[in-house]
């Protein structure tokens, strides 16, 4: 087999493996997993299977925990876009922006008592510019508003933009919320 086809295999599967134990895998678990799908050395597509597979897997494992799924759906889309056709990075984001939203929600029992902040980067387009440190009503963006940005034309894997709830302000500048409690 040809170094090259080699080298690219051991690239990708030590990428992934490396997101894998970031997301929080013992590398004990993923060896078991790996070793398990039986792929040949050098067999870059069964790998990529093997890669999605254990993503979608880890979805699973992470079922009661909204945050790590937000990461997982993030890892997925990055995946997509450096080594399959970018067909599913769109809707990753999506499913991991609305984990993040979950996230809160299953924390919070008084979403109204925050807004939502959209959090873009410098050389975001646009698009996402128009967005900048924009603040929503959280009742409104959970029903109107969607991110990742339809029209975004961003370069690269598109539209990195984040939300953050933050708690509401009064008048003077204090938080309506105590935090403390
Ligand atoms: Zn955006
Ligand atoms: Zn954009």
């Amino acid at each position: 087999m040809e170094d090259k086809v080699l080298k690219k295999f051991q690239t990708v599967k030590n990428e992934a493996f490396k997101d894998f134990e970031s997301l929080g895998h013992s590398k004990k678990f993923i060896d078991i997993e790996y070793l398990a799908a039986k792929i040949a050395e050098g067999n870059l597509i069964s790998l990529k299977d093997f890669i999605w597979h254990f993503y979608n897997k880890s979805i699973l494992i992470f079922s009661r925990d909204f945050q790590k799924q937000a990461y997982n759906y993030w890892s997925m889309a990055v995946f997509d876009f450096r080594h399959e056709k970018k067909e599913r990075v769109s809707k990753m984001k999506e499913l991991s922006i609305n984990a993040r939203i979950l996230d809160f929600q299953s924390k919070t029992s008084t979403i109204n008592d925050y807004e939502v902040v959209i959090n873009v980067s410098d050389n975001s387009c646009g698009v996402c510019l128009a967005d900048r440190s924009k603040i929503y009503e959280v009742s409104k963006f959970l029903t109107e508003y969607t991110l990742p940005h339809r029209n975004c034309t961003c370069k690269g894997i598109g539209c990195t933009c984040m939300l953050s709830f933050v708690p509401k302000k009064n008048a003077d500048g204090s938080f309506i919320l105590n935090l403390d409690d």
